[in-house]
């Protein structure tokens, strides 16, 4: 199965055809499929996704059709939407935060593997079948990453080992999982992570058979092309050098990494004041950009016309505005946009399969809500 829909035109062929007047999310299926056969390709390990980068079935059925079988859930609506397109997939449930209910669910989905970062949350997993994986999450002050996620979840080195020993208690099959946060450019910043771990086992005197690397991988966005094979080494060598013989199996789950490269996001142009230093788009942080607000501005942006022609004029820098009447719904200053660009032009913004329309919302009637499968992402 290679998609779940007709494929589309190229994207700026569609713009002109279609004129949208709404923002269109196109999808590349040859790109996804590509980008997740090079991770299985390059890692020494199972290769997982982590299904909130986008959670859309045609993300879904096209990993699948890659050899994707795992995938790293973190509420039961991810269990379902995964279940839809997979029955037999086998579920990671990595979300350490879970209520009563949450955990009745992902044990009447069969989750085969939880983690747990706090005592509170490892005593919620009693009624989980001891045939189960339960992975107690770390976290160091570590830097490298566009931003951290240990601020939130991750138990300290000391905390981790007491947690391993009681995961061996309770009877289920103990591992360690960390995240070194998002967009992380620094293969050592997994190294530090791999040498902490044989650390943590040292010290809970508990062994392991697998341990999951976490997401964190970075993408192209128009600057720093990220190395993934040069992290994968860098594991490699911390692993080695810190549990020789005895080092466990691997896991990965990238979100980003796995999708974002296969997504462009076509939005309009609907007013430009201030003799087009001011620019009004039909979509903004509500909807499918919040990720350049935390991420800072994308070097990946083409302008065509409603002819999908590509604007050239030289790039200006410019103050972008959403469509919600919210001031907040701006883009970080600056985007340089070709001096010739005008309303009704289409912006195409590269690099933005995972973290858009997962997040997008329908704030004041705008968001993205619509997805085009296309055969590729050229203009
Ligand atoms: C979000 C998340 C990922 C994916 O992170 P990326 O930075 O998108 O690769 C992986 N694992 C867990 C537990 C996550 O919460």
């Amino acid at each position: 199965m290679q998609h779940t829909a007709p494929l589309s035109d190229m994207p700026a062929a569609f713009l002109a055809k279609h004129s949208p007047d709404a923002p269109v999310l196109f999808l590349a299926p040859s790109v996804l499929q590509a980008t997740a056969r090079r991770f299985q390709a390059d890692f020494d390990g199972l290769v997982t996704y982590a299904v909130k980068a986008n959670d859309r079935a045609e993300v879904l059925s096209n990993l699948v059709a890659a050899g994707i079988t795992t995938f790293d859930v973190a509420s039961p609506a991810e269990v379902a939407a995964v279940r839809a397109v997979c029955p037999q997939a086998v579920l990671h449930y990595n979300n350490p935060v879970r209520s009563e209910a949450e955990v009745a669910a992902g044990i009447a989905a069969g989750v085969a593997s939880w983690s747990v970062d706090d005592p509170s949350e490892l005593a919620k997993l009693a009624d989980v079948p001891r045939s189960a994986e339960v992975a107690v999450r770390f976290a160091l002050p570590v830097k490298g990453a566009a931003y951290d996620f240990g601020s939130k979840f991750g138990a300290a080195p000391e905390l981790a080992a007491e947690l391993l020993r009681k995961v061996v208690e309770m009877g289920f099959t103990p591992s360690l999982c960390f995240h070194p946060g998002t967009q992380c450019n620094d293969p050592q910043a997994w190294a530090q992570y791999v040498r902490a771990a044989a650390g943590i086992l040292r010290a809970a005197n508990v062994s392991i058979e697998r341990m999951n690397i976490g997401g964190g991988f970075a993408v192209d966005r128009g600057f720093d092309a990220p190395d993934h094979r040069a992290v994968f080494a860098a594991v490699n060598v911390a692993l080695a050098e810190s549990f020789g013989d005895d080092a466990p199996t691997l896991l990965c789950e990238p979100g980003r990494a796995m999708v974002a490269d296969a997504g462009v996001l076509a939005t309009r142009i609907k007013g430009m004041r201030a003799e087009g230093r001011t620019v009004f788009l039909n979509d903004g942080i509500y909807g499918g950009l919040p990720d350049l607000r935390d991420m800072g501005l994308s070097g990946l942006v083409d302008v065509v016309g409603p002819d999908g022609a590509l604007r050239r004029g030289t790039a200006t820098p410019r103050i972008v505005f959403g469509p919600t009447c919210d001031s907040l719904d701006r883009l970080p200053d600056g985007l340089p946009l070709p001096e010739d660009a005008q309303t009704g032009d289409y912006l195409l913004f590269g690099g933005m399969g995972a973290y858009s329309i997962a997040m997008s919302t329908a704030f004041n009637g705008y968001g993205l809500g619509r997805v085009e499968l296309v055969s590729g992402l050229g203009t």
